[in-house]
C-alpha cells in the first residue's frame, strides 16, 4: 500500500489548480498539513490583519478538505522540525509542497532535502524563466512584461479534485487556540466585508468579471469599485494567477484585458525582484538613500506626526481616507497607497521602513515582495521606480481622480478635498523634501 504522503500548505490555500496537491495525491494517501511558524530564523511573522484572514482562510479550507474526505491537520512551531517530526510520526514517504518566493522558505526546504518535493510555484512565471538577453534579470517592468508575454498564457489551470484520499491524521492544534482573531478590542469588525476561503476568491473573480471591461478606465478611481479586490486571495493563494488570468481573458478578450494582465505580471515582477533583493523590505535598491536623514519619530513632532498618518489625522482628506479604510478594512485602493506613502515619506519625512512595517501589520493582502516594491517604487529608492522628486500632491491627486466619493465614506468630517489643519503645508513640505534630497545626492550626479 502507498506510505502517506504530506501536503504542506502556506500561501497556497485551495484546492484547484494546486501543484502540490495534485503531486501528492498522486503519490498516496495525503496528509493536508498546515503550520503556523512563527520562529524560524529569518522568517517574518505575519502581521495582525494577515492572521485574521488566514483563520478564515483555514477553516474554509478544512471544510472544503472534509467535504472530500480529508481533514487539514494544525501545528505550531518551527515549519523544518515539525514536518521531520510529522514524518516519523506518520511514517510518510515526503513532503509536498508549491515553490515560495519569501527567502526564508530556502533555508527550510534545504534542511528537509531530498524529502521534499516542490511542485509548480505561487506565480505563474517559474523564477529565473525571464531573462534579458545577455542572460541577467530585468530590473525595469517595461521590458519584463513585453518578456514575459512569449512564456504567457499560464497553462489551463486543473479544476479541484472531486474526491481526495486522506490517511488517517495525528493529533494536532484547534484552530482557536492559536489565537488569531483579536480579542478585546476586536478591530477587525470593518472586514466583514471580505470572504477569505477558495470559494470567497471564486466569488470575487465573478463580481470582478461583470466590471473587467471598465477596469482601464476606473482602476485608479478610489470611489468606483473598478479593481478586482483579489490581491489577499491571491496572496494567500486562494485562487491562482492562471485561474484569474484565463477567467479574464475568457471575458474581455486577451487585447482589452491586458491593462488588467499587466497588473497580474507587475505580481511577477516582484517577485523577481524579492529574488534579487531579499532583503528588499529592510534596505534600499539605490543605496544613497541608506544616508537619508528621516524624521525621528521617537519623540516630539515627528512622533505626533506619525500618529496621526497612522490613525488618519493628518487633515489631509484623502490621506485620512486612506488611512482609515486600511484600518477599518484591512485594504486600501492602489492609488491611495500611493498618496499616502508618498505623503508618509516625503511630505513628513518619515523612514520608508517605518510605513512598510504598518502596512504589513495592517494590510490583509500584505506581501513581501509586492509591499517592499510598493514602498521602494514610491519613495524612488527601487531599481523600478518613480523619481524622488515626483511627490504626489494630496489635493490635486485627490481631485484628478475624483475622490469625494471616498472621502465621504471613509472621513466623513471633511466636505471637500482640500486640507482642514494640516500638520504640515505641503508647499513647505515639498521644499523640505526637495531639499533634503538635493543634500544627499552625490556631488556632481544629475537627477
Ligand atoms: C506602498 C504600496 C504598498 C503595497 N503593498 C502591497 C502588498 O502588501 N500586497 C499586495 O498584494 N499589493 C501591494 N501593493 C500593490 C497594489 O496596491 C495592490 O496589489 C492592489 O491595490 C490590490 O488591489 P486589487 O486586488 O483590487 O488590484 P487589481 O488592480 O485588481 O490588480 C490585480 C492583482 O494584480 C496584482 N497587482 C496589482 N498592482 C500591483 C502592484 N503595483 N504591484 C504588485 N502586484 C500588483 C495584485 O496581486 C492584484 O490583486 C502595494 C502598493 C503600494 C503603492
Amino acid at each position: 500500500m502507498a506510505r502517506p504522503q504530506i501536503l504542506w500548505f502556506r500561501q497556497d490555500l485551495r484546492l484547484a489548480d494546486q501543484p502540490a496537491l495534485a503531486g501528492a495525491q498522486d503519490a498516496g494517501p495525503i496528509i493536508p498539513t498546515y503550520i503556523l511558524d512563527d520562529a524560524s530564523p529569518g522568517l517574518r511573522p505575519m502581521g495582525a490583519a494577515s492572521r485574521w484572514w488566514l483563520h478564515r482562510s483555514l477553516e474554509r479550507l478544512d471544510a472544503a478538505l472534509a467535504a472530500r474526505g480529508a481533514r487539514l491537520l494544525l501545528r505550531r512551531g518551527r515549519s523544518a522540525d515539525v514536518l521531520c517530526q510529522l514524518m516519523e510520526e506518520t511514517g510518510a514517504e515526503a513532503i509536498h509542497a508549491t515553490r515560495h518566493a519569501e527567502p526564508w522558505w530556502g533555508p527550510i526546504e534545504a534542511r528537509l532535502g531530498n524529502r521534499l518535493r516542490l511542485h509548480g510555484a505561487t506565480r505563474m512565471l517559474r523564477p529565473g524563466q525571464v531573462r534579458t538577453g545577455s542572460g541577467t534579470p530585468y530590473r525595469v517592468f517595461t521590458p519584463f512584461w513585453r518578456a514575459s508575454l512569449a512564456h504567457l498564457p499560464p497553462p489551463t489551470p486543473a479544476p479541484a479534485p472531486a474526491r481526495l484520499a486522506g490517511a488517517a491524521p495525528p493529533a494536532g492544534d484547534r484552530l482557536t487556540d492559536w489565537g488569531l482573531l483579536p480579542q478585546n478590542p476586536d478591530w477587525a469588525r470593518g472586514f466583514a466585508e471580505w470572504q477569505p476561503g477558495e470559494a470567497g476568491a471564486e466569488a470575487a473573480l465573478r463580481a470582478f468579471l461583470s466590471r473587467v471591461e471598465a477596469y482601464a478606465a476606473r482602476r485608479d478611481l478610489p470611489s468606483e469599485p473598478g479593481t478586482s479586490r483579489l490581491s489577499p486571495h491571491l496572496h494567500f493563494g486562494e485562487i491562482s494567477p492562471a485561474a484569474v488570468w484565463h477567467a479574464v481573458e475568457a471575458v474581455a478578450g486577451p487585447q482589452a484585458a491586458q491593462p488588467f494582465t499587466r497588473q497580474l505580471v507587475w505580481r511577477e515582477f516582484a517577485h523577481e525582484l524579492l529574488a534579487q533583493y531579499p532583503d528588499g523590505h529592510e534596505r534600499p535598491h539605490r543605496p544613497e538613500f541608506e544616508r537619508m536623514p528621516w524624521t525621528d519619530t521617537e519623540q516630539g513632532e515627528g512622533r505626533r506626526w506619525l500618529r496621526a498618518w497612522q490613525k488618519g489625522r493628518t487633515g489631509y482628506p484623502i490621506v485620512d481616507a486612506g488611512m482609515r479604510q486600511l484600518w477599518q478594512t484591512g485594504w486600501m485602493h492602489n492609488r491611495v497607497r500611493m498618496i499616502v506613502a508618498s505623503f508618509l515619506t516625503k511630505h513628513l519625512r518619515i523612514d520608508w521602513r517605518t510605513g512598510e512595517r504598518w502596512f504589513w501589520e495592517t494590510l490583509v493582502d500584505a506581501d513581501l515582495a509586492n509591499n517592499a516594491m510598493g514602498w521602494q517604487w514610491v519613495l524612488g529608492s527601487g531599481v523600478d521606480s518613480q523619481p524622488y522628486y515626483r511627490i504626489f500632491a494630496p489635493v490635486a491627486q485627490s481631485e484628478k481622480f475624483d475622490a469625494l466619493g471616498y472621502i465621504r465614506r471613509f472621513a466623513p468630517e471633511y466636505a471637500g478635498h482640500g486640507p482642514v489643519n494640516p500638520i504640515v503645508e505641503h508647499g513647505a513640505a515639498r521644499a523640505a523634501a526637495l531639499a533634503a534630497w538635493q543634500a544627499l545626492r552625490a556631488p556632481g550626479q544629475r537627477g
